[in-house]
């Protein structure tokens, strides 16, 4: 039964202003609290005690109409790691954006022998546990498109087209989950593909699924939108340092993926008390085919201390040293950042913004970077100049021009503070040159600028046959893939959407 307790009519007395400890006065508060038990709906004696007018009840709730349209999207279980980071295991991930059957959608689909297309459940989703080939499907899917809307979101959702979308071509992207046995995964121009391998290292009980790994699909994807900002990259006639920033997209691709996803990002600080430094399972990259590949901290370490003068021609050991600065990088403008918000912003978040960010940052410097033959200093020459553009705090730029000249990609110009231990983290506009002319290159002769693209310790994009063609050879055959295709939709309910982008795709 419910005590009815009846206030007194006499008005609360005032508070003194010694009751509380703090010297606050709360008087008022206290005063609105008192009042606020006065249900004008309660018990009648209740009401009348309190000495207020009672009130007549409302009548039934009216149910809020839902919003046309209903907002799309579907859900899927990604691996956060790979299946062999045990302890932070699956997710699940909100695609907001339409989906159907395949899973497809106007810009990429799945392609399983004997499972596609997949279907959604009633809730429009595609949930599958972890060792099945729906659960595969499921999982490239949502990892290419979430990469490729990671990019996109950061170009201030500009769609970015793939490299044959030309003359309002519109075909797809398809990645192959299972496409075969071997120990391998791609990116094809030529097939408009993503291609996923699995195999059984040696010892092992069970085979290793390559498209399982968010690093590796995020990688392949990498390389697609690379190809799709900067076709005339990615055929072997560039200068090796161009292959190397191929490379190097991939890998920071997976970076940036993992970190654009909240509870990653909390993990890493928790298991790193906020030094990225600390070895950590961002910086080992793609961590179960290391493994089985004999290489502990993964495929690739982005968190390495590689020089220029350290690395011959070979394009993965120099993709090493762009992917190395940038992740010290975002190490540095990370620590800069959480001192200056220290008191505002959990740490988790500061990294989320900081990495999308300079992710932003990275791929606009990249767009403005030469059509052919690009170079490190190229890049970084653009990094700055895109950065001051967009008013960043110039103790950015130091960072971005100290990294670089630490590993001998650009020429030094002054003493580096960062070797020194001379930074000072809290001053926005700390500088160790002037702002002036473009930064030059270390070493012009060195073999990843002058020699021939060694691409043996690649991933199997930079390894397949199909780039390995002079660069009038592979323009010939993109003009012919962009005019092969203007496809039809199969799905009625995508039609709309791909004309918008026949219309985007010129
Ligand atoms: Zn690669």
């Amino acid at each position: 039964m419910r005590t009815v307790v009846s206030y007194p009519r006499s008005p609360v007395p005032p508070v003194r202003r010694h009751d509380d400890p703090t010297g606050e006065d709360f008087g008022n508060v206290r005063q609105a609290s008192r009042t606020a038990v006065r249900d004008p709906l309660g018990p009648a004696e209740a009401v009348e005690a309190a000495g207020i007018p009672r009130a007549m009840p409302l009548p039934p709730p009216v149910p809020v109409p839902k919003p046309f349209p209903v907002p799309l999207g579907s859900r899927f279980f990604i691996w956060k790691q790979d299946p062999s980071v045990g302890a932070l295991g699956r997710r699940l991930v909100f695609i907001p954006s339409l989906v159907v059957n395949g899973p497809r959608d106007a810009r990429i689909d799945t392609s399983l022998v004997g499972t596609t297309p997949v279907s959604r459940n009633a809730d429009g989703d595609f949930l599958f546990p972890a060792d099945t080939s729906e659960g595969d499907c499921a999982h490239t899917f949502a990892v290419v498109r979430e990469t490729l809307t990671m990019f996109e979101r950061v170009r201030g959702g500009v769609t970015i087209a793939w490299a044959w979308n030309v003359g309002g071509n519109t075909d797809v992207l398809t990645a192959y989950p299972r496409a075969g046995v071997t120990a391998n995964a791609f990116y094809s121009r030529g097939q408009k593909a993503l291609k996923f391998f699995f195999f059984t290292p040696s010892g092992a009980p069970e085979p290793l699924f390559t498209c399982r790994s968010l690093d590796i699909v995020a990688h392949e994807s990498g390389h697609a939108i690379l190809d799709g900002l900067k076709s005339g990259w990615l055929g072997i006639n560039n200068p090796p340092q161009t292959g190397g920033l191929h490379e190097s997209f991939g890998d920071l691709a997976a970076i940036f993926l993992a970190l654009a996803q909240l509870d990653q990002a909390d993990a890493l600080i928790a298991m790193t008390k906020a030094d990225l430094h600390q070895k950590n399972f961002l910086a080992a990259l793609a961590e179960q085919f290391g493994a089985a590949l004999g290489r502990p901290a993964g495929l690739r370490n982005a968190d390495n201390d590689l020089k220029l003068s350290q690395v011959s021609n070979e394009v993965h050991e120099i993709s090493q040293i762009f992917t190395g600065a940038i992740y010290d990088i975002l190490a540095d403008i990370f620590r800069y950042e959480r001192i200056r918000q220290s008191k505002t912003k959990d740490p988790a978040l500061v990294l989320m913004e900081v990495s999308q960010h300079l992710c932003g940052l990275l791929l606009n410097a990249l767009i403005r970077a030469p059509d052919t033959g690009a170079l490190y200093v190229d890049v970084v020459n653009q990094m700055l100049k895109v950065s001051k553009e967009q008013n960043d705090p110039q103790i950015y730029r130091t960072f971005i021009y100290e990294r670089f000249a630490l590993r001998e990609v650009v020429a030094t110009e002054a003493p580096l503070a960062i070797a020194r231990g001379a930074v000072d983290w809290r001053d926005a506009a700390f500088a160790s040159r002037k702002e002036e002319a473009d930064l030059l290159a270390a070493d012009l002769q060195h073999p990843s600028v002058t020699g021939s693209q060694d691409r043996s310790g690649c991933c199997g994009t930079m390894q397949s046959p199909e780039y390995a063609r002079d660069q009038k050879t592979l323009d010939a055959e993109l003009k012919k893939l962009a005019e092969e295709g203007v496809t039809v939709p199969d799905a009625a309910v995508l039609a709309d959407e791909v004309a918008g982008l026949q219309r985007t795709f010129k």
